[in-house]
């Protein structure tokens, strides 16, 4: 691993290298209504790294919520299929200062979508992006990404992972694609010192002050659903509203439904959109049938999928412990009081 350290004032440098270099930056900033948000940055004065993590998940840049799949135009009696592919899915980009719940996210998102079926376009826009990771100092006051078994300065899965301290970042270049911006960088980075390991040791141990209390779940994995025909169910979907913005906010769902729209007689596209499992229309059959009639069914399988089904089908929870489900919720419910709930009921 090459570890050197890179100063905050050297920053300017590292931008107009990635812009020679034709990579666009997106990061965590504000925008122009004063929210914070990933988005596109022109400098590092842009990013806005001393906050918490936005609500909006990183996703929507590898996997937006709307994307035209193809369209058609009908020609002497027959259909012309023109695939569609987004030019953003071929363009170079560098998720900057993502934490390691996020890049962890982005980890699972690449085993969902490359897995039985292929997903190409969302394969492309991964393929053409480069994460570097940010050890997290600040957690929101819903994160529990220990109980989810990831560290606050975990690199897993960054191509580069960056320490933060007070005047420099500590810079491991940990992938071929992060050594690949190496010598992009070369005149900046400096030589790192045999004491700059510590760094992230201090942030481990400050930020897990923060964080809420771990909650020892391996013990039960594999075995939640024991849990399905346990009472707790109902008491959250009583409460719940079934807004979707736990799905839309989370950055692990990967749900999207196609759509067809007809522009003319003869022409029309083929596009998909996000959708949610916490939605009525999910699983409803074209005979009116609904497999999961009610709010607790939907509820149920959302949580079932994060920490029982993937757990089983794809040896991993489907889950980071961001805590944005928990933020975005309009009533309340608290995806870590579930798993307490479910805790405590399978050992009743
Ligand atoms: S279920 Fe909640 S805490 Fe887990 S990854 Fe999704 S939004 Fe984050
Ligand atoms: S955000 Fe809350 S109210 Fe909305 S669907 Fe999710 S659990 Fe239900």
């Amino acid at each position: 691993m090459d570890t050197n350290r890179i100063y905050k004032k050297d920053m300017v440098q590292v931008f107009s290298a990635l812009k020679k270099l034709n990579i666009s930056v997106i990061g965590q900033g504000f925008d122009e209504k004063q929210r914070l948000v990933f988005k596109k940055v022109s400098s590092f004065q842009e990013l806005a790294l001393d906050e918490i993590t936005p609500l909006q998940p990183v996703k929507s840049f590898l996997f937006p919520p709307t994307e035209k799949v193809f369209s058609y135009a009908k020609q002497d009696e027959k259909y012309q299929i023109t695939p569609e592919t987004s030019p953003e899915s071929s363009e170079k980009k560098v998720l900057f200062g993502l934490r390691p719940c996020d890049v962890h996210a982005i980890e699972y998102l690449k085993k969902f979508y490359d897995g039985h079926f292929p997903d190409q376009p969302i394969l492309r826009y991964l393929e053409n992006t480069i994460i570097i990771g940010i050890a997290c100092e600040h957690p929101s006051n819903a994160c529990f990404c220990t109980t989810m078994d990831i560290s606050p300065i975990s690199s897993t899965g960054a191509d580069v992972f960056l320490t933060p301290t007070e005047n420099f970042f500590v810079i491991e270049f940990l992938t071929e694609k992060g050594k690949s911006l190496q010598s992009a960088f070369s005149e900046v980075l400096k030589s790192s010192e045999a004491t700059d390991v510590q760094w992230k040791q201090n942030i481990e141990t400050e930020t897990s002050k923060k964080l809420l209390e771990k909650i020892e779940i391996n013990s039960i994995k594999g075995q939640i659903n024991k849990a399905y025909d346990k009472p707790l169910w109902k008491k959250y979907s009583d409460v719940c509203v079934a807004c979707g913005g736990c799905t839309f906010d989370c950055p692990t769902c990967t749900c999207f439904d196609m759509r067809d729209v007809m522009e003319s007689k003869k022409t029309g596209y083929r596009y998909r959109a996000w959708d949610s499992c916490s939605f009525a229309s999910f699983t409803l059959h074209a005979s009116g049938h609904n497999p999961r009639n009610t709010k607790m069914d939907r509820l149920r399988q959302r949580i079932m999928h994060k920490y029982h089904y993937t757990v089983t089908n794809m040896q991993t929870w489907s889950c980071t412990g961001c805590g944005r489900c928990v933020r975005v919720c309009p009533v309340g419910i608290n995806t870590r009081s579930i798993l307490k709930d479910i805790k405590e009921a399978l050992h009743e």
